[in-house]
């Protein structure tokens, strides 16, 4: 079969409607947001309901053509771009944007998957209730991208990851049948927990088209500080304090090197410098609450006033304002950005058992600086997951593509320091086409296996987004 033929059998099948063909605007669909791929497609569907999603697939399984699902094509590995296969279709779940339910009572939410994550947050805070996921492309990402990815962000801290948030699943198998596991049950101990499967599962198992999902109450207060820190150790103890004095209400707490916040003012100069001197880290911690503000600050100063008596931290910031909360937020949300202005650098999602994390920065650093004394580090993340971004950019003086030939080099620097802690090479942005490599170098042989076993069994014509994960 080629292109043409099946494109016309989607439009028999679909509608015109549903499914696009013309090549100028195959081109949005087909390349990830920061253009490092590029693949090929026949045909970009959109359907509106799980049955026309359930015919679609249903037709490519019979012709062998491999389907590429898409949410809002934020992820970070490539995942959403299709290969060079000119017969791919992909599957646009953006028209399925319904949310279904809201339920105070039952504290659930239903929704379509093409949802955006944003808009669930506020259906969520009409209802006086929270759904925590919280992520920087919060207005772009849709929550099957979101369940496919496992996305993580910067709740996951006292929330957990999506998998965590997860009831039920409905989900279109790539026989074209479609499952329905859309159920709300807290409580359901009824053999293998299948929707688990495909959390997670970017795309190569089944298209997710909705989800029942948990939601809490609303968060009335916040109080933040930014706290300074001489050592990551110092972050550690500070962590270990918080949890005692304020477990549970601990929404983030957010780690950076001095450098970041260096490279941040540099690129932003109007931004304000938080303390008078700049300091070899930071924390910000969040503390969230549905009661009053004033005992959710005096349960923060308190805590705070421990940790700098047992000399964990050297200096504290606690905002008073939501304008000062936001502003020191900003800091820690401006570095990626400030990483891109800057110029190329490598990224790294790695996660480490989380009192591991001060000895795997010393021994990654002297490591890297042993073959690489230039390197600039910039290392920041979501610390209290024991989740590190540690990004790396290129010698000050260097030529924008210097990591061309020694980028390789680098990144297997720092993934085999996170193997020797008992890390993961990759925390909460998943595998794609991007670290296919690392999940071979760094899984078990059997672990492999498993997960190649199971992916014959749910795709035995691999057919779901093949190329992707395996
Ligand atoms: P896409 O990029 O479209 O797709 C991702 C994968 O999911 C692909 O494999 C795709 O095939 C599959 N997929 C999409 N929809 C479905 C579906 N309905 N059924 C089955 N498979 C599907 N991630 C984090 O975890 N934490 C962060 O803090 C974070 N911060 C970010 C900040 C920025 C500025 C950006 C740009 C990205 C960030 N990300 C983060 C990465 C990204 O936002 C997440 O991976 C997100 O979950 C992807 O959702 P999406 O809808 O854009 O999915
Ligand atoms: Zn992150």
């Amino acid at each position: 079969m080629n292109a043409n033929e099946l494109q016309q059998l989607l439009l028999d099948k679909l509608g015109a409607d549903c499914v696009v063909t013309a090549p100028s605007d195959l081109v949005a669909w087909t390349t990830d947001w920061r253009g490092m791929y590029h693949g090929q497609a026949a045909a970009v569907v959109r359907p509106r309901t799980t049955e026309d999603v359930a015919a679609c697939v249903a037709l490519c399984a019979a012709h062998g053509v491999p389907v590429v699902p898409r949410g809002g094509n934020t992820g970070l590995c490539g995942a959403a771009t299709p290969d060079q296969n000119p017969l791919n279709v992909v599957l646009s779940l953006d028209r399925m944007n319904a949310i279904v339910s809201v339920d105070p009572v039952a504290n659930t939410m239903v929704v379509q998957a093409g949802c955006i994550l944003g808009d669930l947050q506020r259906a969520a805070e009409e209802h006086g209730r929270l759904f925590p996921l919280s992520l920087a492309a919060e207005d772009s990402c849709q929550i099957g991208g979101n369940l496919a990815t496992n996305a993580g962000g910067v709740n996951v801290v006292r929330y957990g990851m999506v998998r965590d948030l997860v009831l039920g699943l409905e989900v279109v198998l790539p026989s074209g049948e479609i499952w329905n596991g859309l159920r709300t049950l807290r409580k359901d101990n009824t053999g293998y927990d299948l929707k688990q499967l495909f959390l997670g599962s970017e795309g190569t198992l089944g298209i997710i088209t909705a989800a029942a999902l948990r939601i809490f109450p609303a968060t009335k207060s916040r109080a933040v500080a930014l706290v300074a820190i001489d050592t990551p150790q110092h972050a550690l103890d500070l962590f270990s304090i918080m949890f005692e004095r304020c477990a549970g209400r601990i929404d983030a707490f957010e780690y950076f090197s001095g450098d970041c916040l260096e490279l941040v003012l540099g690129v932003t100069p109007s931004l304000r410098r938080p303390f008078a001197e700049p300091h070899a880290g930071y924390v910000l911690v969040e503390l969230g609450d549905s009661g009053e503000a004033e005992v959710l600050h005096e349960l923060l100063e308190n805590a705070l006033g421990d940790a700098l008596e047992r000399e964990c931290c050297s200096d504290v910031a606690v905002a008073s304002s939501l304008a000062q909360a936001c502003a020191l937020w900003q800091l820690r949300e401006d570095i990626s950005e400030a990483q891109r202005v800057d110029g190329p650098h490598l990224k790294h999602d790695v996660s480490l058992p989380i009192e591991r994390i001060p000895a795997f920065i010393e021994a990654a650093r002297q490591r890297l600086f042993a073959q690489f004394p230039d390197l600039r580090l910039f290392v920041f993340g979501h610390l209290g997951d024991g989740n590190l971004h540690y990004n790396v950019s290129r010698p000050r003086d260097a030529a924008p593509d210097y990591f061309t030939s020694c980028g390789d080099a680098v990144t297997d620097i720092i993934l085999d320091e996170v193997a020797r802690q008992d890390g993961s090479f990759s925390a909460e942005h998943g595998i794609g086409q991007l670290k296919r490599k690392h999940l071979r170098a760094y899984k078990s042989a059997l672990e492999i296996r498993m997960m190649e076993d199971l992916k014959r069994t749910f795709d035995p014509k691999g057919i779901m987004n093949p190329g992707k994960i395996l």
